[in-house]
C-alpha cells in the first residue's frame, strides 16, 4: 500500500509547486488530465506525467495539473466535452466510445484519439473469504461492488455479467461504490465481493487483502473463452499468486490496456508536449510505480482502438518509434 498512497501525496506536493500565485506566466496554457480515485494507480501516474511536463514549462508554456475522477468513461465524456485535455481509459472503453456501446450507447465519439498505452491492467474479483465465491457464477445472491457508473470497471462488469449470465436482479444487493470506498465496504462486511479492473500491485487490492480476510477469485469459463475470443481487445492473464495475502496461487482472468485519450480536437501541440514529457522521461516513470515497471516504449503503442492524436504521431515519427 506504502508506494501508492506515497505517490498520491506527492503527486499533491508536486501540484502545489505549481500554484498560479507562484507563477508569473500569464500566458500559461493548461492541461487537466482526468484519472480515477486516488487510491487506484491513474491518480498517482497522472501526477508523474504532470510533474514531467511541469519540468519543461520554461520551454513550453504548458502547466499540468491532475483530477480524481470516477474513472475511464467520465475521462472519455470529459474529453469529448473539453473539460479535461486528456484522460485515462481502458482500451475497451476506448472501443465502447468509438462504436456506441454500454455507457456510449447512442452517443459515438468518432472523434476520441490515443496518445498512447501505458500498462496493462486486469479485471480483478476481490471476494471476502466467508462469502465462499469462487467464481463469477457464485456471485448469485450475494452483495456486489458493480462499480461507479463513471468507471470502465463498471462497464466491463456489466460485460462480464452479460456473458456469464449474472443479472443484477440475481444480487441480493449491487453497489455503485467509488473506489476508495470498495475496500472498506468489503472488510466492514457490507459487500461480499467488489471487482476493479486496475494495474498490480495497487492499494485498493493491498488494502483488502491487509485488512480482513479477502481473497482474489477466479475469473474464467466459457463466457469468458468467447469474450477473448471475440474482442481482441482483451487477453487472458493470471494475477499472480503471493502477491497479496490471502491469494497463494495465481487466478487466471483477463485483462485490458490503460490507455491516454484526447479528442481530436486537442491542438497538436499539446498532445505533443505530454507525449514527449513522458517518452523523454521514460526510464524515471518506470520506477515510479510497480504496475508500469515492466512496459517498454513499444508496447506503448500498441492496443489502441482509436486511432493516433496527430500530436502523438508526430512525436513517434520524430522519434523513429513509428513509421
Ligand atoms: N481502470 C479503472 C476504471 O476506469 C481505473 C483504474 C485506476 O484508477 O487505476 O475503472
Amino acid at each position: 500500500m506504502r508506494f501508492s498512497t506515497t505517490l498520491a501525496a506527492a503527486a499533491v506536493v508536486a501540484g502545489a509547486l505549481f500554484l498560479p500565485a507562484q507563477s508569473a506566466h500569464s500566458a500559461d496554457k493548461f492541461i487537466t488530465v482526468g484519472t480515477g480515485g486516488i487510491v487506484g494507480v491513474y491518480y498517482p501516474l497522472g501526477g508523474a506525467i504532470c510533474r514531467f511536463v511541469n519540468a519543461g514549462r520554461k520551454d513550453h508554456g504548458y502547466r499540468c495539473t491532475v483530477e480524481s475522477t470516477g474513472g475511464s468513461v467520465f475521462n472519455i465524456n470529459a474529453v469529448m466535452s473539453g473539460d479535461m485535455d486528456i484522460g485515462f481509459a481502458q482500451s475497451d472503453t476506448q472501443f465502447y466510445a468509438l462504436n456506441g456501446i454500454g455507457p456510449f450507447k447512442d452517443k459515438p465519439q468518432s472523434k476520441l484519439r490515443a496518445l498512447f498505452s501505458v500498462y496493462p491492467e486486469l479485471f480483478t474479483l476481490v471476494t471476502r473469504q466467508d462469502a465462499n465465491i469462487k467464481s463469477f457464477a457464485d456471485l448469485k445472491g450475494k452483495r456486489m461492488n458493480i462499480g461507479d457508473p463513471g468507471s470502465g470497471t463498471r462497464a466491463t462488469t456489466e460485460l462480464v455479467m452479460t456473458t456469464t449470465g449474472l443479472k443484477k436482479e440475481d444480487l441480493r444487493l449491487a453497489t455503485e461504490l467509488k473506489f476508495v470506498e470498495m475496500a472498506p465496504a468489503l472488510c466492514d462486511n457490507k459487500i461480499d465481493a467488489f471487482t476493479f479492473v486496475a494495474g498490480h500491485p495497487n492499494a485498493i487490492f493491498q488494502e483488502a487483502a491487509t485488512s480482513c480476510a479477502s481473497s482474489i477469485a477466479t475469473v474464467a469459463g466459457p463466457g469468458i473463452d468467447k469474450l477473448v475470443k471475440d474482442n481482441p481487445f482483451y487477453a487472458k492473464a493470471s494475477v499472480p499468486g503471493k502477491m497479496y495475502k490471502g491469494t497463494d496461487n495465481a487466478q487466471p482472468t483477463f485483462g485490458v490496456v490503460a490507455t491516454m485519450v484526447a479528442s481530436a480536437d486537442l491542438p497538436e501541440q499539446t498532445a505533443y508536449v505530454i507525449t514527449k514529457a513522458l517518452f523523454d522521461n521514460f526510464e524515471d516513470f518506470k520506477k515510479l510505480h510497480p504496475a508500469v515497471a515492466n512496459i517498454t516504449k513499444e508496447q506503448m503503442l500498441e492496443a489502441n482502438t482509436v486511432p493516433f492524436h496527430p500530436g502523438a504521431l508526430k512525436y513517434f515519427r520524430e522519434k523513429g518509434l513509428l513509421k
